[in-house]
């Protein structure tokens, strides 16, 4: 660095900027994930900060979780597709048949999805039982809403090691059900077959932090911020 360009830069600093800062900042992000331009998919933004949901889920989990733990699943995916020469097959028909995929593009490939699904399902707005179409539908299939949150719970609860828990939309009405590690009801390998409607993830990378050991309390805290209106409107798209 020349002189002139370090006085520059030293400028730039004393008025409480970086070189870097004046950047957009959504390149700014994109290029601290190494995350190249032209890879198919790409870390999504979030709708809220990341202190948007305290206190039910604290801001440091979430920015390492959405910075690190899904930016590496999505950067993972992009590779995985890329050396199986799978570039141009759509998500949906990759998990139809995942179990003839390479266990790179299940695993990291579930956490992309699943995990765009998660941050929708989560507001800072949201919390209380559901409205609209969901909410008829899961008076329906549950007989309640507070049966529904029970069961739902239970599951999460429930979900040995590392998993999801999930609210699915199938031809015989709605469904609670749960995966272990990133695989989703849209996978062939799922127990329980279905469009995912409502996600909560139970990796410990997603409570640890903040509950510790206590999963249900994270649980509990879910309620308080999960997006109904986001639940409807892929109610909504799943009854098409
Ligand atoms: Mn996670």
């Amino acid at each position: 660095m020349d002189k002139r360009t370090f006085l520059k830069n030293s400028a730039i600093l004393a008025l409480g900027g970086t070189v870097a800062t004046s950047l957009p900042g959504s390149l700014v992000s994109v290029m601290a994930k190494g995350t190249t331009a032209g890879e198919k998919y790409i870390l999504p933004k979030l709708d809220y900060a990341y202190d948007a949901l305290e206190p039910h889920i604290d801001a440091m989990t979430m920015e390492i979780h959405h910075s690190k733990h899904h930016a590496g699943y999505t950067r993972k995916f992009n590779a995985a597709l890329e050396s199986a020469g799978l570039e141009d097959a759509s998500v949906k028909d990759l998990f139809k048949k995942v179990s003839q995929q390479p266990a790179g593009i299940r695993n990291n490939g579930g956490g992309f999805y699943n995990h765009k699904v998660f941050w929708k399902s989560l507001s800072p707005n949201g919390g209380g039982t559901a409205g609209g179409d969901v909410g008829k539908a899961i008076e329906k299939s549950f007989g309640g809403f507070d049966k529904f949150q029970e069961l739902f719970s239970k599951a999460a609860a429930t979900r040995f090691g590392s998993g999801w828990a999930w609210l699915v939309k199938t031809n015989g009405g709605l469904v609670v059900t749960s995966t272990p590690n990133q695989d989703n009801p849209l996978m062939d390998v799922a127990d329980q077959q279905g469009y995912p409607l409502l996600a909560i993830d139970v990796w410990e990378h997603a409570y640890y932090l903040k509950y510790q050991n206590r999963r249900t309390d994270y649980i509990a805290a879910f309620w308080n911020v999960v997006n109904w209106d986001y639940v409807n409107e892929r109610f909504n798209k799943a009854a098409k």
